[in-house]
């Protein structure tokens, strides 16, 4: 069990949490320091040195990929000729299992909005846009009332806190398609256009929204700044258990977990510690047969992999990602097939339809998994799935939907390749030997 009491020093996205749970306004907010880092930044800091400090502190976005921030803050075009850049929040959080981006915009709303306004003034930036999961209503409502608040407190709007500095925020939510967590994807879905990714180069940091240099990041990247900015690189670095990624992190499980929930952990907490310490184990009766570390378009890791510490390195290392870090337990009474299916037509339905690979490939995984499912499945069934997983892997496809979408279906083959092979039909088997006029062989017998 945990007893850890959060404090501004151990946990810094999330010491703010009020007990009855209800949103920490900007009153509220203001007493618990917040505000505090953009003050400072704006009276003794000038925007490189807000650049400078994220690159140093090693800060990796968290929406997935774990790029460093500040090098993508560094890579946004220094030609400020036009005047008019953009920044962008990706709150458009529609990975199945994970809630992190959630958790974060309905409880301590105004840390985004500093971070958002730290960041921009860092990129010369005087318009941003924050884009939502349409179906995320309650943030919708807390996000829209924060922005107001922060308009009515002064911290948004022009010459804020006497600085000359200005900056604009808007609201804008999505018409729910999961290709819009693509960062280009998302920036034609906010032009007005279809949510199509484009191709790079160029990159958003120098043609982006309305083509201008554009920086998009994660809410709980962008969450993460104020506390760095007030506290600096050296106390961020040594928040972190990892020799790989410094910080903490939104750390969750779900599943039949007795406790299935989100906590802020040190990167380099083992996946044992969360599930047993946080999420208290599975429920009775059953046992964990699988997981994934962070999102359904991650691979399947087993019960050894447990000990490893959540890092990027270290979860890569174990052949998968660390994702969003929102882990899912698998228990001993879930067939893998269904459950594989069920994440594969998710994928398949999200697929923008763009390029052939993931347009085409994906329904057709889904029809072979509902044949296996039934187990009227064809020879070579298996291995032609293990052939689609190559055909939709990194290079293949336009963007990383096809790659992380076969993810979990690659490892679950790889992990748990005889429920795979019993769902082939025995009497499609037996009439196929026949017809090549071949005994049936030994896995013919095990069926
Ligand atoms: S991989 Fe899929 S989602 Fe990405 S561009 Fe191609 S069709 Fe669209």
């Amino acid at each position: 069990m945990n007893n850890i009491i959060p404090t501004e020093e151990t946990h810094p996205l999330t010491w703010r949490l009020r007990n009855d749970r209800e949103t920490v306004w900007i009153e509220e907010y203001c007493k618990k320091n917040g505000y505090f880092s953009l003050k400072k930044a704006l009276k003794t800091m000038c925007p490189e040195d807000v650049v400078h400090l994220i690159k140093e502190s090693g800060l990796k976005g968290r929406g997935g990929a774990g790029f460093s921030t500040g090098l993508k803050w560094s890579l946004m075009s220094k030609d400020n000729s036009s005047k008019i850049r953009y920044l962008l929040c990706n709150a458009d959080e529609m990975e199945p299992g994970t809630y992190k981006d959630r958790f974060l915009m309905e409880n301590i709303p105004h840390q985004l909005i500093e971070g958002m306004l730290l960041s921009a003034f860092a990129l010369n930036v005087s318009r941003g846009y924050i884009f939502l999961r349409g179906e995320y209503i309650k943030a919708e409502y807390i996000l829209k009332k924060s922005i107001q608040e922060a308009i009515n407190f002064g911290f948004i709007g022009s010459n804020i806190l006497n600085s000359g500095f200005n900056f604009e925020l808007f609201l804008h939510t999505g018409a729910g398609r999961y290709i819009c967590g693509e960062e280009t994807a998302l920036i034609n879905s906010l032009e007005g256009r279809r949510a199509n990714p484009r191709a790079k180069p160029p990159f958003p940091a120098v043609f982006g929204l309305w083509g201008k240099p554009t920086c998009v990041n994660n809410v709980e990247t962008l969450s993460n700044v104020p506390s760095i900015v007030l506290h600096g690189v050296n106390w961020y670095k040594k928040l972190s258990k990892s020799t790989d990624t410094t910080g903490t992190k939104l750390m969750g499980f779900s599943g039949k977990v007795n406790n299935p929930g989100v906590w802020e952990l040190p990167f380099g907490t083992t996946a044992r510690e969360i599930l047993e310490d946080y999420a208290r184990g599975m429920k009775s009766g059953l046992f964990l047969k699988s997981w994934q570390p962070g999102g359904a378009g991650t691979d399947f890791l087993i019960e050894k992999h447990l000990d490893l510490p959540m890092d990027f390195t270290s979860i890569a290392k174990a052949g998968s990602r660390l994702g969003t870090a929102i882990a899912m337990a698998v228990d001993n009474k879930t067939n893998m097939i269904s459950l594989v299916c069920n994440i594969e037509k998710f994928f398949s339905r999200e697929s923008c339809g763009l390029c052939t690979p993931c347009r085409e490939g994906l329904p057709w995984i889904v029809k072979i998994l509902e044949s296996l499912e039934k187990k009227e499945g064809h020879k070579n069934d298996v291995k032609n799935l293990e052939r689609l997983c190559l055909d939709l892997s990194p290079g293949k496809t336009f963007c990383a939907h096809a790659p992380g979408a076969v993810e979990p279906l690659q490892s679950a083959i790889k992990y748990f390749r005889l429920e795979f092979e019993a769902g082939i039909s025995i009497k499609k088997l037996k009439k196929c030997s026949n017809i090549l006029g071949i005994q049936s062989n030994e896995f013919t017998s095990k069926v």
